[in-house]
């Protein structure tokens, strides 16, 4: 049986590096740590565990889990009790290798042995061996209950984690595996418990929630309009959306519950050339992209509308870059997030 005081009332540091899913993500940490004695803290010279939550989408992230496992070394020689942990994406790319590139790790684990932490941590303790846990768990459903330590108004809840698109620029298929949904049962008594705890506002998250689907056959659309129907939630934000799954079901229950449901819509379009989607593999074409525009904008008047587009793309030319420009003078969207 776990020790339920392992962290006999010490403090744990992460730092957490990336998206929302890796934010969402520390919050569970944590939660599960604290359910074992440890105190959360703000810095790691107050802790006695401290735990790197990496990130491998932006430059040279290998290199800066060694450059932040190396600032602890010292910290480590002078507080024997200290042990340090990676988690996130590339804890599950890199797996015992990081153990080995960086000695003064003593735990890796990938992004589905999250729930494993207090028992990797406990075994770090007692045994003072090197542990790694970094496989993927295929089972369907994929169950979980959302752990938030102090809700506010507004907190993030989970409904599917993968991803089986496998856009060519993005390793996410790699570092958090095959795409498995929660039931949208689980969901729903999920957001009815911590609307119990105060909670306004849910942000539903998903690598793509548009090919969300529950067990009993139920797609994005409908997760949407049973949320807004049956529970007392005010307000449901989601990210991030596909345009090839984005379709005209789940525009009229948005138009339909739009007092609940936000109408922030993020549509990356990455690309505004149809050569350089398909080199992409994202499934739709330039043509195909702006007929969703033109399906959410008719469906959903005023909907505010963001996009991701990426610039220089391997091989992108001058010509298929002013595609990309013209993309944008012809939606106008709300906001960009550019990434090169
Ligand atoms: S859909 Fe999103 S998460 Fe999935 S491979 Fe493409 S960019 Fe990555």
């Amino acid at each position: 049986m776990l020790n339920q005081n392992i962290g006999q009332g010490e403090g744990v540091y992460i730092s957490t590096y990336g998206c929302q899913m890796n934010v969402n993500d520390t919050e569970r940490m944590l939660s599960l740590l604290e359910m074992v004695n440890f105190v959360p803290v703000d810095a790691p010279e107050k802790a006695s565990l401290i735990i790197i939550n990496s990130c491998s989408v932006r430059e040279k992230p290998v290199h800066k889990v060694h450059s932040e496992a190396g600032k602890y070394r010292q910290m480590k020689e002078k507080n024997p009790r200290l042990r340090i942990g990676v988690g996130g994406c590339v804890a599950q790319q890199e797996k015992a290798k990081l153990l080995k590139d960086v000695p003064v790790l003593d735990f890796v684990f990938g992004t589905d042995a999250i729930d494993q932490l207090p028992e990797l941590v406990a075994r770090a303790y007692d045994t003072n061996e090197k542990v790694v846990s970094a496989r993927f768990e295929n089972e369907k459903p994929y169950s979980v209950e959302t752990l938030v330590r102090n809700p506010g108004v507004s907190t993030f809840v989970n409904i599917a984690k993968g991803c089986d698109n496998f856009c060519t620029f993005c390793v996410v298929p790699f570092t958090r595996g095959r795409e498995r949904s929660r039931t949208l049962k689980e969901l729903v008594s999920d957001i009815n418990a911590l609307t119990a705890r105060g909670v306004k506002e849910v942000t539903l998250l998903g690598q793509n929630v548009n090919s969300y689907e529950s067990d009993c056959g139920a797609d994005f659309a409908t997760l949407l309009e049973t949320v807004a129907r049956d529970t007392s939630i005010e307000r449901i934000r989601y990210t991030t959306s596909h345009p090839k799954d984005f379709d005209q079901h789940l525009v009229n229950i948005s138009a339909k519950y739009r007092a609940k449901i936000c109408d922030y819509i993020h549509l990356p379009a990455q690309s505004g050339n149809t050569e350089v989607l398909a080199r992409m593999n994202r499934g739709y074409s330039r043509e195909q992209y702006l007929e969703k525009v033109k399906m959410i904008r008719d469906g959903i008047p005023g909907v505010i509308l963001t996009t991701d587009l990426i610039v220089g793309f391997p091989g992108e030319t001058a010509e298929q870059f002013m595609d990309t420009l013209s993309l944008i003078k012809e939606v106008r969207y709300d906001n960009i997030y550019a990434f090169k």
